[in-house]
């Protein structure tokens, strides 16, 4: 099964992808990982990123289409996928169209999650990653004895994106080169929204009850 997962910053297109992927059993590329991956290890990509990142910016569309292709051709990915936060501009869904024409694969479904904006900013302002196993937790739901991951007592901080002034310009990228990307899948009758506003649960759910139409399910 391969399935796009889209929406603004903040909407849980993370957390719901890393189920996902679990249940689905497949692979689960999403491109702010690869960069943040890139940035820790000041690898060549994670320099040219980083600046872009910091500001609440896209990373150029070259830079991230590349990534893609490579990861596409990795070996888990090969029975299906889900995509998390990819493609973002319109440039990159025109090139991921080439790439799944020139491997002959097709996307099963676009799945939008919707939430409202003030919510979102109150729950990206309040996300904390645990610096040692990558989980996500929220200081409004989530009860963080000294600031420590409840998995493995790693140290909790917040994205430098995720800080209030870069969440407001994240959104307004959001708005102006992610969202027409919305109208391309709606129009080859790929989209389908999801209400994202509920329990974590609740929403995989949501995702898993529209995925069981598309047509790679089985
Ligand atoms: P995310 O974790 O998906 O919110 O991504 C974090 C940051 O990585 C974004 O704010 C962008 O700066 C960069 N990024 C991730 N995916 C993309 C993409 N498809 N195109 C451009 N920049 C991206």
């Amino acid at each position: 099964m391969r399935i796009i997962l889209f929406g603004p910053p903040g909407v849980g297109k993370g957390t719901q992808a890393k189920i996902l992927s679990i249940e689905l059993k497949v692979a689960h590329i999403a491109t702010g990982d690869i960069l943040r991956e890139a940035v820790a290890h000041k690898a060549e990509l994670g320099i040219k990123a980083k600046s872009f990142m910091d500001k609440g910016e896209l990373v150029p569309d070259d830079v991230v289409i590349g990534i893609i292709q490579d990861r596409l051709k990795e070996k888990d990915a090969v029975s299906g996928f889900i995509l998390d936060g990819f493609p973002r501009t319109l440039p990159q869904a025109e090139a991921l169209e080439k790439v799944f024409e020139k491997e002959r694969i097709k996307v099963d479904k676009v799945v939008s999650m919707e939430v409202d904006e003030e919510v979102l900013i109150n729950r990206l302002t309040s996300r904390r990653v645990c610096r040692n196993c990558g989980s996500i937790f929220n200081l409004m739901t989530d009860k963080l004895a000294d600031m420590k991951c409840p998995k493995c007592s790693g140290e909790l901080y917040q994205r430098d994106d995720d800080k209030r002034e870069t969440i407001e310009r994240r959104f307004d990228v959001y708005l102006k080169q992610t969202r027409p990307v919305k109208d391309f899948y709606a129009k080859k009758n790929l989209l389908v929204d999801v209400d994202g506003i509920g329990e974590i649960g609740t929403v995989t759910e949501r995702l898993k009850t529209v995925l069981k139409g598309a047509p790679g399910k089985g």
